[in-house]
């Protein structure tokens, strides 16, 4: 999320609001600023930065750095990095405008290009404004176009790389029947059980990470169909220990038809159903922010590039 300050910073100066930073143009350059613990954190993005002006600009930061309120400052793969603290008092518009009006002069007077220069090939073009992984960026329609061909390609690759599929699956299989070991135990004591779901879910995933499964976007149906499969199997192998434990102690041999009888007598398929169906359902709470986790990776793993 995008804190009042930065919000209010993108209202008085025309900048975009995305989902959790706000970019924009300032005096000739492209920012992307969002929050931190204690920091707001601007990134410029400069198309051409030669080392002499690297040096330049990183010496002018320590020299202003404390009239400036700065953190950490880092000029890397030509994004320049500036983290302005608000340790005891919030970021004022004014520190803001402040910051932005001394760094676009310092750039201004190294000669370091801006909007008018391509992020990607550095040549002199009209360019658009990108999102590259989410920082705004300079960038004209040819390589506009090669870096959504590029991110198309990766993400083919990504796809049809070999994911070690079966072999996750059998490792979240393994893992499951292992995680479901307390459901049994505690419910053939007769106590509730359905809670327990999620040790099976996490038990399932850390079987198919240990058998070396990879993570690609049929991981989640795995896990979760191991999953859901496994507090079946608990229940049902939980419910006939059961069965078998008291008929021994009333003396009644234990057999499939009696198995069979008492689960169809009335009552027994409901509690069963619910008992499962709890179980079901905490057990993927339980592993849905795994899933938000896999699905990040997923994400992460190819740039993003977006035209704004
Ligand atoms: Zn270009």
């Amino acid at each position: 999320m995008v804190f009042p300050g930065l919000k209010k910073w993108a209202e008085n100066n025309s900048w975009t609001v995305g989902k959790d930073r706000i970019y924009g143009e300032y005096n000739g350059y492209y920012f992307t600023a969002f929050d931190e613990q204690n920091l707001k954190c601007f990134v410029a993005a400069l198309p051409v930065v030669t080392d002499e002006q690297k040096r330049a600009i990183l010496s002018d930061l320590e020299t202003h750095k404390k009239e400036l309120g700065i953190g950490e400052f880092s000029l890397e793969n030509s994004l320049l990095s500036v983290r302005l603290k608000e340790v005891l008092s919030p970021v004022t518009q004014e520190k803001m405008r402040n910051y932005l009006d001394h760094i676009t002069t310092v750039l201004k007077e190294q000669k370091v290009s801006g909007t008018g220069h391509c992020f990607n090939c550095e040549q002199e073009v009209s360019t658009e404004k990108v999102l590259l992984n989410d920082i705004l960026t300079p960038m004209c329609d040819d390589c506009y176009s090669k870096a959504v061909d590029a991110i198309l390609q990766a993400e083919r690759e990504l796809e049809t790389e070999d994911k070690n599929y079966p072999i996750g699956f059998l490792g979240a299989l393994a893992g499951g029947i292992v995680g479901a070991i307390p459901w049994i135990i505690v419910s053939s004591f007769g106590w509730f059980v359905g809670w327990l779901g999620f040790l099976i879910g996490k038990a399932a995933l850390k079987g198919y990470t240990l058998c070396k499964g990879r993570l690609g976007k049929a991981t989640p149906w795995i896990i979760a169909g191991v999953t859901v499969f496994c507090v079946l199997l608990a229940e049902f192998v939980s419910f006939s220990l059961m069965i078998y434990i008291q008929a021994s102690q009333e003396g009644i041999p234990f057999s499939l038809d009696l198995l069979l009888l008492i689960l169809t007598a009335e009552g027994v398929p409901g509690e069963i159903l619910l008992n499962v169906g709890i179980g079901i359902v905490i057990a993927l709470v339980g592993i849905s922010p795994l899933f938000k986790g896999i699905n990040q990776e997923v994400k992460y793993m190819v740039p993003r590039v977006e035209k704004i």
